[in-house]
């Protein structure tokens, strides 16, 4: 090849390409000019590689010629490439192929958590409640002081709280929306309060370091605990069925007097005793009670004009009971697996 290699023939090869690379219609185009003069095999590419062999009178000649050729070949193509490219995006991308068969779709659905809680709120609005909210990062005022938790209460201990500061914390309970509620509204009121909340947790079966809760409040004048025990009555039928019923156990929370645990008949057993209510018959759903007449007094109601009633469930508890659920922790793996099992279940 080096004999025919000629300055001539050198300049003749440079119309050529520049020509070539100046035409290109298309990307298409554009690379297969490049691969035939400066690919692994292209004519400049092998021009250069036979230099050494050229007759010493004009190997610095045609050398040099060829080196600068291959630099302007180079630049142009880069040009011209980029030319071509946003050509074609004007045109609709360079992807698109509008012959090509579509993907084949990926339909997705609620997350568990949210068709229970979605179903949750229905049964509630159908009572007359509406939908309050507040924050998730709280300040200690509203989780735990205007709720009555006296300052040593071990809740209130960094093992159980999430601490920002000093006064911020990530909300412990949906509790603090009720007196943020009452200090911007007057009785009668009637709400439901669900979001996310967080307690210092080792995560395990039955514990999460966030969960899903729903805090439920109804204040009027003469609200008793016959009305708290006929609403959370007609939940748990409306929810797990007519042959669910309810009992309410004393118990202690801080903004509530008097305060139960709320329990209801046991799905599996129909009351009879089972595994899974530890042979009692009956699995706690709630905790619930009157509301103290010191959060009252937080919010700038008279107590002695006013009842009214709290309670709150952990949706979590709720949908591993209904589903048969056996870890807490599916709810937040985001593993398809699980989470598809309960597309569908809701309109
Ligand atoms: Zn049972």
């Amino acid at each position: 090849m080096s004999d025919e290699i000629s300055e001539s023939s050198v300049e003749d090869l440079s119309n050529r390409a520049l020509n070539s690379f100046e035409n290109a219609k298309n990307l298409e185009e554009l690379e297969t000019v490049r691969v035939a003069f400066l690919g692994r095999k292209g004519e400049v590419t092998q021009i250069l590689r036979s230099i050494a062999s050229l007759p010493q009178e004009i190997r610095p000649r045609i050398g040099k010629r060829i080196n600068d050729l291959k630099i302007e070949l180079s630049a142009l193509y880069e040009k011209k490439a980029e030319e071509l490219q946003s050509e074609r995006e004007g045109e609709g991308g360079f992807l698109l192929d509008p012959t090509l068969p579509g993907r084949s779709g990926f339909e997705g659905g609620l997350h568990v958590l949210h068709l229970v809680l979605k179903e949750i709120k229905e049964i509630f609005y159908g009572m007359g409640y509406s939908l309050a909210e507040g924050p998730d990062v709280e300040l200690d005022y509203y989780n735990f002081e205007a709720l009555n938790f006296p300052p040593d209460h071990p809740s209130r201990d960094l093992q159980d709280t999430f601490y920002l500061t000093k006064d911020i914390l990530l909300r412990t309970q949906t509790s603090p929306v009720q007196v943020r509620y009452m200090e911007k509204h007057k009785p009668p009121l009637r709400i439901i309060a669900p979001g996310r909340v967080y307690r210092n947790e080792t995560p395990d079966p039955s514990h999460s370091a966030e969960f899903l809760q729903m805090e439920g409040l109804y204040v009027d004048k003469n609200v008793s605990l016959a009305d708290l025990r006929s609403d959370v009555s007609h939940f748990v039928k409306s929810y797990f069925g007519d042959d669910a019923s309810v009992r309410f156990r004393p118990h202690y929370f801080p903004f509530t007097e008097p305060s139960a645990e709320v329990d209801m008949t046991c799905f599996a057993c129909k009351g009879k005793g089972c595994s899974i209510c530890q042979k009692t018959g009956w699995i706690e759903i709630m905790g619930a009670g009157m509301v103290h007449p010191s959060v009252f007094k937080y919010a700038g109601y008279d107590p002695d004009e006013y009842t009214g009633f709290a309670f709150g469930m952990g949706i979590d508890r709720i949908a591993m009971l209904k589903y048969g659920i056996d870890d807490i922790r599916r709810f937040l793996t985001n593993d398809i697996r699980f989470l598809r099992q309960f597309w569908g279940f809701s309109s």
